[in-house]
């Protein structure tokens, strides 16, 4: 018998051989696959009384053959009559075909899925293919179908001794790597170690007398009854460690695992394990294997389960995903969106379990587990709700507590004046180490959030909760992070704090950092000096860094407040020292600049109600005057203070000092501290 194959397939051989280039190797899974599904029909007939051969022992074998250059995948399945190969191998049912092969040219899974190509993709790889087989139908003669890639074919009587169907593929020259053992065999391992027929390839070596040698048994490559298709009952904690070990042999052992099983309103079995995730959360990604019917489709699972889930590891295996389509379609799709959420739901079920009944354990592992969390709670609403049950806060001291516990922790004393409670918090426990102890001090409970997401994560909980709020314990001085009733302190005016200023600005390191200074009554047991960092400006730069389109934040120079404690004795003798120095020039000053203010008023007085043109040059003039004196002599003042500042040794070792307590005195400004303080302890 002679024919041609489906008028379309003129163009689909060319595209085949050339599109499908870059993703080649997965003929090997088609030709297989269907294989597979002919011992499994076979089986369904006999369950069914249409078939009263032997179904015992059903394989599929894949062999090379490198003098004759072929490839060849056996089973003993149903197999074809001639009538069928004609049938089935021949007809390709497709419409708008051109516009489609243009569109998913990249996309070899697509284009095979959707014409239901898996048989010819054989022809991405060899010259020509045959196929022998002897169907299972009473009275059936073999039959050899015979292509070599031109839309002709021939089908002619042949013999073959028992029921199945040999595919052989005369691998051509660019596709030479499919005649190593080595290859195939990883091929194998990728795409076909957990089908549900056994496989085999060649026989069992054994290592004897310093060489492999083989045993005459068959070596099956695959495990027919992976642990997903069991069930959970069925199974013990070994089990699911072994099966990990399966799937990933080298790395750490999961902490947990998840049985998916779910059979409405649509088919999903699976396991899923939890890695221990350290801050490396990229290289974690995409290790979850996407299975249909247990064949290998892919492990990219993005778009089919949700961005978060893809830190997690193990197997989903489900016939209703279309698997061959474009991901764009597939995030779209509804049975995915179903999957999805079920999937995220399972997840945090099982967490809320672990929880429950096994909370030490999940203290224990809550390092390990955080960045998982805290991820999903970002990025899925609904894995949020239910996440906050078990989400745990855990303070400097290492102790854990849900969200709801934790506040009763802080009620009391960690509600300020406006009725909002703060959440106190550090990062690092050794640099913040001096403003967790003060903060303590004050009886509050600081909580370390020193995770890459704890950022995001605190953002994301304030805007959940707009009466509480996060603050960094050195975002302040401890008095002032929590703002209770006004207490009976000392404070400077504004304007006693501009004429104060300069001599602590002098002192500060003005290169790449900015320092606002201030001034509080922090008590005469605190530091001298307390440098803080604005919560605000700092969790922008924190976010600008995750964020790219907010790197105006980024760019922005650290800005720091060094607040002065004016009651501390050191630095009241520092203004001491100000007043011994500077006191006549200062009163001058004082007086020459309340002078020209009052002056400055006195024309004001005289330009009211005036329009502006109405006000005579004269006035005018004697205006600018004024306030270039005025401008003159506060700089002078300045001057003179920061001039008296630079030659402080006290004031810069106090500064230094609370730079020192920051982690922030480096390099050369070290050197000189060092230095300075051999000089004053002399
Ligand atoms: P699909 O498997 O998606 O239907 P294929 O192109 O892979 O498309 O196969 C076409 C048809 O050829 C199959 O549906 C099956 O009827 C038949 N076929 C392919 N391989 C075998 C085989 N090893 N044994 C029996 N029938 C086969």
């Amino acid at each position: 018998m002679q024919g041609k194959i489906g008028v379309t397939s003129e163009n689909l051989f060319p595209i085949i051989k050339k599109f499908l280039y870059s993703d080649h190797d997965i003929f090997l899974r088609e030709i297989v696959s269907n294989a597979v599904d002919a011992t499994q029909k076979l089986k369904t007939l006999a369950s069914v009384g249409q078939y009263n051969g032997n179904t015992e022992n059903l394989k599929v074998r894949v062999s090379i053959d490198k003098e004759a250059q072929t490839l060849t995948i056996s089973d003993n399945g149903i197999g074809l009559t001639a009538e069928e190969m004609d049938k089935y191998l021949n007809q390709i049912a497709f419409s708008g075909a051109t516009e489609f092969l243009e569109k998913y040219k990249d996309d070899a899974n697509a284009i095979i899925g959707h014409f239901g190509l898996g048989f010819y993709s054989s022809f991405m790889v060899s010259t020509e293919v045959e196929v022998v087989s002897l169907s299972h139908k009473e009275g059936s003669t073999a039959s050899k179908w015979s292509c070599s890639g031109s839309p002709e074919y021939t089908i002619e009587d042949t013999t073959r001794a028992e029921v199945g169907t040999d595919v052989i593929m005369h691998i051509n020259e660019e596709s030479k790597e499919f005649l190593e053992e080595a290859r195939i065999q990883a091929l194998l391992n990728k795409y076909c170690k957990f089908l549900p027929i056994e496989i085999v390839f060649g026989e069992k070596k054994e290592w004897k007398d310093g060489k492999e040698e083989s045993t005459g048994e068959d070596n099956i490559i695959n495990d027919t009854h992976p642990a997903w298709t069991k069930k959970p009952a069925d199974l013990k904690d070994e089990d699911y460690s072994k099966f990990y070990r399966q799937l990933y042999p080298t790395g750490d052992d999961p902490m947990f695992h998840i049985h998916l099983n779910v059979d409405y309103p649509f088919n999903l079995t699976g396991v899923l394990y939890f890695p221990r995730l350290k801050n490396n959360v990229e290289i974690q990604k995409n290790k979850i294997q996407l299975y249909c019917n247990q064949v290998f489709v892919t492990d990219h699972v993005e778009g089919i389960v949700p961005e978060f889930l893809t830190l997690l590891h193990g197997v989903i295996d489900s016939p209703d995903i279309p698997l061959n389509v474009s991901r764009s379609y597939l995030q779209s799709d509804s049975n995915v969106k179903k999957i999805s959420s079920h999937i995220t739901k399972k997840v945090a079920d099982r967490l809320h379990e672990i929880f429950k009944n096994q909370r030490d354990d999940f203290e224990a592992k809550w390092d390990d587990l955080k960045i998982f969390i805290a991820y999903g709670m970002l990025s899925e609403e609904k894995f949020y709700d239910r996440a906050m049950k078990f989400f745990l806060l855990k303070n400097t001291e290492g102790k854990a507590f849900t969200w709801e516990e934790y506040e009763n922790v802080i009620k009391e004393n960690q509600t300020d004046k406006n009725n909002k409670m703060v959440y106190l918090y550090a990062t690092d426990q050794t640099e913040q180490y001096s403003f967790i102890e003060a903060a303590k001090a004050k009886g509050y409970d600081v909580l370390l959030m020193d995770d890459m997401l704890a950022t995001p994560m605190l953002n994301q909980l304030e805007q959940k909760f707009p009466e509480k709020s996060f603050v960094r314990v050195d975002s302040n001085v401890a008095d002032k992070l929590i703002e209770k009733e006004n207490e009976n302190k000392q404070e400077l005016t504004s304007e006693e704090k501009t004429v104060l200023s300069p001599i602590f600005e002098a002192v500060t390191p003005s290169e790449e950092v900015n320092f606002m200074i201030d001034f509080e009554d922090l008590g005469e047991a605190s530091q001298p000096m307390v440098i803080t960092q604005n919560e605000f400006m700092r969790r922008m730069k924190d976010m600008s860094t995750m964020q790219p389109g907010m790197n105006i934040y980024g760019d922005m120079p650290d800005s720091y407040n060094l607040v002065v404690n004016i009651a501390h004795p050191l630095v009241k003798q520092v203004l001491e020292q100000k007043d011994n120095t500077l006191g006549e020039d200062l009163e001058k000053f004082s007086s020459d600049i309340q002078n020209k203010k009052s002056e400055v008023e006195s024309l004001n007085k005289l330009k009211e109600g005036k329009k502006e043109d109405e006000v005579p040059q004269e006035e005018k003039d004697q205006m600018t005057d004024l306030n270039n004196a005025l401008s003159k002599l506060e700089g002078d003042r300045r001057e003179k203070l920061q001039a008296f500042g630079k030659d402080s040794a006290l004031a810069k070792q106090l500064v230094d000092l609370a730079l020192l307590a920051n982690n922030m005195l480096k390099g050369k400004a070290l050197n000189e501290f060092v230095q300075r303080s051999v000089q004053l302890i002399k």
